[in-house]
C-alpha cells in the first residue's frame, strides 16, 4: 500500500496528460500474501500535519499507523486481530479518538485510541428513544460497510441478510440488504470513565447516569465542531438526538444547551439557569461571529421551539409581546433570544447593503454589473426597515441610511425601486414588515378587494417574484438574492462598515446560504426531488 501526495493547485490547473501532480510519499505496507481490504484515514484537528491511518485486511486484522505528513515519519501503532473474516469497512470518529470496524463476520466493533494503545469499548446499550418496530428480520450474516454521521452521534451500517432464512415468495425479492442507524452519542470516550456526574438531571430512570454524561460531553463536542467555518452546517444527527431526549427528559436538553451557551457564547461562569444565561447571550450578540449566530438560530428553531411551526416562530419573532402562559415561559425566553440573534444578522446584512452601495458610488471603476461582485438591491426597503426600527438599530446604520438616501436623490440607481407592485393583481404593496408584504388589493374597484400575501426576499426585503428562487428549510424564508460571502465569516459587528467593505470587496457567494441560518438553501421543487434536509 502506498501513500501519494498530490499538489491540488497543479491538479486543478494542469491540462497536460503526461504531467503528474502526484508523488510517492511512502510505501506503508509492502505487498504480502494478505490483501488489504479497506482503509480509512483521519486528520485530527488538534494536531497539524498528523494523519491516522487504519488499514483493514482480508485476514480480519487491521493495522494502525501514525503519520507525520510534513516530517514524512510513519510509525506503526500496531496490528490488531479484530475479526474472524475480512474487514469490510473502517470509520474514524470523534477527531481520531474512536475507530469503528466491521467485517464479513457480521461483527461491528468500537475501539478507542489513547496514545499508542487501542482498547475495545462496548457499544452504548441505551438509546434515547425506544426503537420503532420494523418488519426487518434480524437475520444478518455480514456487515458490508459503515459510516459516521456529520455530528458523530450516529453510526450507519449496511448489513447483508441471510437469504436462506428469508421468505422466498416476498422478502427475497424485496430485501437484499438493510441500512441500520445506531446511536453512538453515548459512546465512552475515556478509559477511566470518570465522566462528571450530572448535577441537576436526576429523574431519568431509563438511562444510566454514566451514559447520559457521555451523551452530554459528545453533544457538546459535536456542537463545537460546527464553529469552524469550513465544516458545513449539517446538523440532522444533533437535532434528532436532542429532540429524542426532549420527549422523555426535556430538562437534560436544556441542561446541555445552557452548558453550551455558557462555554461558547459567554465564556465565564454564571448559574446554569435559563433566566441568567439567555439574557446574557442576548446582550453579547454583537461580539459573536456570524457562524455562531447561525448555529444558535438553528438550535433555537429546531430544538427549543420545535413545537412551533416556522411561520409561527417568524410572526412571533416579529411581534414582541406574545404570551405562552406559565409553562410557555421557556418558549418566550428562547423566542426572544432567537429574535435578538436574527436582528443582529439583519443589521449586519443591512449595513453591508448600504456601505457596498456607497463604495460602489465612490469607485466608479467597479460597476454594478461586474461579475463576481456582490451589489445591494432593495435599498429603499432597507431604508424603510431602518426607519421602522429607528429606536432599536445601532446609530451607524442610521447614519449610513441617511447618507444613502442623500445619494439616491442625485443619482439614479437602476436597481432602486421604491414602489412595489403585487405580482397577482398589480396593486401597490406597502412596506410594513421585512418578512412579508400584503398588497392593497382591488380596493378601488369593489371596496372589498382580496389582499395577497407576498413573501419578501430574506436578503433584499423586496417582494419576491411569484416563483422565488431559494427556500430555507429551517426558517421557511424565501429569497431571490443571496447575501454577500463576508456575512458568513464576520467575527463580530463591525465598528465601521465602510472600512470593512472597502478593504475587502464584497464577493458573490459561491454557495446559496440562508443569511439567518447559514444553511444551504433549496430550490423550490417537489419534496421527492429535494436533497436530504441538513437539519
Ligand atoms: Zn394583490
Ligand atoms: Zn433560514
Amino acid at each position: 500500500m502506498r501513500i501519494w501526495l498530490g499538489n491540488t493547485e497543479e491538479l486543478l490547473n494542469t491540462s497536460e496528460v503526461d504531467c503528474t501532480p502526484f508523488f510517492l510519499l511512502k510505501e506503508v505496507i509492502t505487498a504480502d500474501s494478505i490483501p488489504v481490504s479497506v482503509l480509512s484515514l483521519s486528520m485530527p484537528a488538534k494536531s497539524l500535519h498528523k494523519m491516522l491511518l487504519a488499514v483493514g485486511k482480508g485476514s480480519g486484522s487491521f493495522e494502525l499507523w501514525n503519520c507525520d505528513i510534513s516530517g514524512r515519519k510513519f510509525d506503526k501503532i500496531g496490528s490488531f486481530d479484530a475479526h474472524y473474516h475480512a474487514v469490510t469497512d473502517l470509520a474514524w470518529a470523534f477527531d481520531g479518538c474512536s475507530l469503528y470496524s466491521c467485517s464479513q463476520d457480521n461483527f461491528v466493533r468500537c475501539w478507542i485510541l489513547r496514545g499508542s494503545s487501542l482498547h475495545e469499548v462496548p457499544f452504548p446499550s441505551n438509546t434515547p428513544r425506544l426503537r420503532s418496530s420494523t418488519d426487518v428480520p434480524d437475520i444478518f450474516i455480514s456487515c458490508m460497510g459503515l459510516a459516521v454521521s456529520p455530528g458523530n452521534l450516529v453510526l450507519v451500517m449496511v448489513r447483508n441478510l441471510d437469504l436462506e432464512l428469508l421468505d422466498s415468495m416476498y422478502q427475497k425479492k424485496a430485501q437484499k440488504a438493510v441500512v441500520e442507524f445506531f446511536w453512538i452519542g453515548g459512546q465512552q470516550q475515556d478509559l477511566l470513565s470518570k465522566a462528571s456526574p450530572l448535577v441537576d438531571v436526576v429523574e431519568f430512570p431509563a438511562f444510566p447516569e454514566k451514559e447520559l454524561a457521555y451523551w452530554e460531553s459528545n453533544i457538546l463536542w459535536s456542537l463545537k465542531q460546527y464553529e469552524h467555518l469550513d465544516k458545513p452546517l449539517v446538523l440532522w444527527d444533533i437535532i434528532a438526538a436532542l429532540l429524542a431526549f426532549k420527549q422523555t427528559t426535556s430538562k437534560f436538553v436544556e441542561h446541555v444547551l445552557l452548558k453550551w451557551l455558557l462555554s461558547s457564547y459567554i465564556g465565564y461562569n454564571v448559574d446554569l439557569s435559563a433566566e441568567k444565561i439567555l439574557p446574557l447571550v442576548s446582550i453579547r450578540l454583537s461580539k459573536i461571529n456570524s457562524r455562531k449566530l447561525h448555529l444558535l438560530n438553528i438550535i433555537c428553531r429546531r430544538v427549543m421551539l420545535s413545537e412551533l411551526k416556522a411561520d409561527q416562530v417568524n410572526s412571533e419573532v416579529q411581534n414582541l409581546e406574545v404570551s405562552h402562559g406559565a409553562e410557555g415561559e421557556q418558549v418566550t425566553m428562547w423566542t426572544e433570544l432567537l429574535r435578538c440573534s436574527e436582528r443582529e444578522l439583519r443589521e449586519r446584512l443591512v449595513g453591508f447593503g448600504f456601505s457596498a452601495f456607497l463604495s460602489l458610488k465612490s469607485h466608479s471603476t467597479i460597476t454594478a454589473s461586474q461579475p463576481g461582485y456582490w451589489y445591494p438591491v432593495g435599498l429603499a426597503q432597507l431604508e424603510h426597515w431602518v426607519a421602522l426600527n429607528h429606536e432599536r438599530v445601532q446609530d451607524q446604520l442610521k447614519v449610513l441610511s441617511s447618507e444613502v438616501g442623500r445619494h439616491e436623490k442625485r443619482l439614479e440607481y437602476s436597481e432602486h425601486e421604491v414602489a412595489e407592485e403585487c405580482s397577482y393583481c398589480s396593486a401597490s404593496v406597502p412596506f410594513e414588515s421585512p418578512e412579508v408584504g400584503f398588497c392593497r388589493g382591488a380596493e378601488s374597484d369593489s371596496g372589498t378587494g382580496q389582499s395577497h400575501r407576498l413573501p419578501r426576499c430574506a436578503v433584499s426585503m423586496q417582494v419576491c417574484p411569484t416563483t422565488p428562487l431559494w427556500f430555507c428549510i429551517c426558517c421557511n424564508r424565501w429569497g431571490s438574492r443571496l447575501a454577500p460571502e463576508t456575512l458568513f465569516s464576520m467575527s463580530e459587528y463591525p465598528l465601521d462598515f465602510k472600512s470593512s467593505t472597502e478593504s475587502s470587496v464584497l464577493e458573490v457567494p459561491s454557495k446559496p446560504l440562508c443569511p439567518f441560518c447559514g444553511l444551504l438553501l433549496q430550490r423550490r421543487q417537489p419534496d421527492f426531488l429535494l436533497s436530504a434536509s441538513p437539519v
